[in-house]
């Protein structure tokens, strides 16, 4: 399909092509889908809320239910707010949610709909039930990304919901970035297990990987209470994984409830994924078990058996940039170098800090696969990893491909394993070292086909 693209490389101000990022509202109703009870509620044109509902229950490969204020021509004209008012009604008529997030799209956006105002006219007229919540966030697709959307509705998590006041419990408040449902699921584990009590805001296991038991529920049974979310504002600590997608959270909760932040990468390899675990132990006073240091142990006796498969392999990588800055440092723990670094979220402040850890890799934010594809062209790498679009320019190439990140439309692991922390970077390394040695039992000639390796 690509096998017709150019290595000439131009340099282009106002086109994407195959662009390595997908829209706001995308994220937002993701995180809102990690609330108990929660309706997310697309504040536009129906176009909008059916592609981002399918394009999540393509990744999650479980129905994902929205909402919206299916605008026509009048609310494109005069406003959407007679449009949000009656769906707030119906929605709490007909659906029964506990909560309704409401996240704008771009016409609503460009039209300049004050949500806030329309959300508390609606509760003053009384369209609100008594006991229900209504919560919004700002996410505007013509800037930002996907994940810049999920940022946006954590943050709105902690604005409409986190309470104030001088109370304080032993618990920490766990911002979890935009990882899999797998992944908040190991991401508990890791708490867990370094005996802390927490609160993970979103949490979408047991809401988008839920086991099938033969009944349908609108609203499952996972998903951070919203109880929960009141009380991130007395908590000892936030933890916030992933700066891009959870530093407004973070930050915003500090402000509001002065709870003490810290950000940190997501936990992706070893070193990432130490920090983190440390990073609970200290808010916790807590110890790591001993099978839970087994378990990174086995970890880096995997690497030291695969080295000599990976040393020095070059790794284009794309995706999201919290993923792809842990990416970075888990192919370099691996002896690997990665040669190219894109995400299509745009930041330049990404940019710099992608570029002071690892100035030998082109680095580039608000890019595109194009860009990508071409750039390997003149540069030839030995594997691609990243998210299913990758399997274009893999094929094209003819390079090794390890997909990872959001979205993955073609393959089934995500939903099940985790990429975060020692279990997940274990499954990399195999998906990793089984790539090279795959493509060698196809290519290599009879007499080099290894038996051992
Ligand atoms: S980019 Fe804007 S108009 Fe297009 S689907 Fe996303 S929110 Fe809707």
């Amino acid at each position: 399909m690509l096998e017709g693209t150019t290595a000439e490389l131009r340099e282009r101000k106002a086109l994407r092509v195959n662009p390595a990022k997908t829209c706001q509202p995308i994220g937002a109703m993701y995180a809102a889908l990690g609330v108990n009870g929660c309706m997310p509620h697309s504040h536009g044109s129906q176009g909008c809320c059916a592609y981002h509902r399918s394009h999540l229950t393509r990744h999650y490969k479980e129905p994902v239910v929205a909402t919206t204020s299916s605008f026509t021509e009048g609310a494109s004209v005069f406003g959407g707010m007679a449009n949000l008012t009656s769906a707030l009604e119906n929605i709490f008529t007909i659906y029964e949610p506990e909560i309704v997030a409401v996240h704008t799209t771009c016409l609503s956006e460009v039209i300049g709909d004050d949500i806030p105002t329309i959300i508390k006219k609606a509760i003053e007229s009384g369209k609100i039930p008594e006991g229900k919540t209504v919560i919004h966030a700002n996410t505007p697709s013509f800037v930002g990304s996907h994940v810049t959307g999920f940022s946006n509705q954590c943050e709105a998590f902690v604005k409409y919901l986190a309470e104030t006041g001088d109370t304080r419990k032993n618990t920490i408040t766990i911002f979890p970035g935009f990882v899999d449902p797998s992944d908040m699921r190991e991401i508990k584990r890791l708490a867990t297990a370094v005996g802390v009590e927490f609160i993970l805001a979103p949490d979408a296991s047991d809401v988008l990987d839920t086991p099938y038991d033969g009944h349908y529920k609108m609203y499952p049974d996972g998903g951070t209470k919203i109880s929960d979310l009141r009380e991130m504002g007395h908590t000892m600590v936030s933890i916030g994984l992933g700066p891009l997608a959870s530093t407004a959270a973070v930050t915003s909760l500090q402000k509001k409830c002065g709870v003490e932040g810290k950000i940190a990468e997501l936990p992706i390899g070893v070193r990432a994924t130490d920090e983190f675990v440390n990073a609970l132990r200290v808010a916790g006073d807590t110890a790591v078990p001993a099978w839970l240091d087994a378990e990174r142990g086995r970890l880096i006796d995997m690497i030291s058996d695969m080295s000599q498969y990976l040393h020095k392999k070059k790794v284009a990588i794309f995706g999201d940039p919290d993923h792809v800055s842990s990416m970075i440092d888990f192919v370099t723990e691996l002896g690997m170098e990665a040669s190219i670094a894109i995400t299509g979220t745009p930041g330049k402040k990404w940019e710099r800090k992608m570029k002071a850890k690892a100035p030998n890799t082109e680095v580039k934010a608000f890019s595109d696969l194009h860009y990508l594809h071409q750039w390997i062209k003149n540069n030839p790498v030995d594997l691609l990893m990243g998210n299913t679009y990758g399997k274009y320019v893999a094929r094209a190439e003819d390079i090794p491909f390890v997909r990872f990140g959001f979205p993955m439309l073609d393959r089934v692991g995500h939903r099940a394993f985790p990429l975060v922390g020692y279990a997940g970077a274990m499954r990399m390394v195999e998906k990793i070292t089984d790539a090279f040695f795959d493509r060698d039992d196809r290519l290599l000639p009879d007499h080099e086909v290894e038996l051992v390796q």
